[in-house]
């Protein structure tokens, strides 16, 4: 019985408000078929999130527990609050022979290609920081000292884009998406053979 092949690592970092769930929307709205991560957090739900899944919501405990348990693939602490990627799913997605995306910040990227060197790292960056400060605000989730965090975040995060194998401009997220499938495609052919 043959293996199947195994799938893709790839790891979608850029700062908050540039549109990387936007761009993996279109991404899966073009029919590409990937797991899409779902990451642990312990910032408080938007409004809509908790009924569309897209986080697990936990405490301080709770996430510390995972830590503790050695559960999570990576983990950083962003403007005061806990994220990390349950590293189960992540295993048996990619064993089954799917991609994976993380939607990701930078600390917890580095940790990833640390701890598997065949992910690929990916950055998308903002057409310019005042046009991802209009993002930002355009969203009207945070209150504007969390926009101004996030905004100090962005520009040391994009300052590290070229520690990644690929940067991408999010302009019009459908070319943005186009741009993410070729280099998945190009991914999965430089995997190694089973
Ligand atoms: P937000 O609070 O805007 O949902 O997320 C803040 C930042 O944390 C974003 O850049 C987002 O991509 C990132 N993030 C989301 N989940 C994870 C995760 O599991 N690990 C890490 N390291 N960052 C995450």
């Amino acid at each position: 019985m043959t293996m199947p092949e195994r799938g893709a690592l790839i790891v979608f970092t850029g700062p908050s408000g540039v549109g990387k769930g936007t761009v993996l929307d279109a991404l899966e709205a073009s029919g590409a078929h990937f797991f899409r991560s779902v990451s642990a957090t312990t910032r408080a739900p938007r409004p809509g999130e908790e009924e569309r899944g897209a986080y697990h919501f936990m405490t301080v405990p709770e996430f510390e527990r995972l830590i503790a348990e050695d559960r999570l693939l990576e983990h950083a602490e962003y403007v005061g609050q806990y994220y990390g990627t349950p590293a189960a799913p992540v295993d048996e997605a990619l064993r089954e022979g799917t991609d994976v995306i993380l939607e990701i910040e930078v600390q917890g990227a580095l940790q990833v290609r640390k701890k598997r060197p065949d992910a690929v790292l990916v950055f998308l960056l903002p057409p310019s920081m005042e046009e991802l400060e209009r993002r930002l605000r355009k969203r009207g989730t945070e209150s504007e000292d969390k926009i101004r965090r996030r905004l100090e975040k962005a520009s040391a995060e994009c300052a590290m884009s070229d520690a990644f194998d690929y940067k991408i401009i999010s302009d019009v997220p459908e070319l943005s998406a186009a741009r993410l499938a070729e280099i998945i495609r190009a991914a999965r052919r430089s995997q190694p053979t089973n």
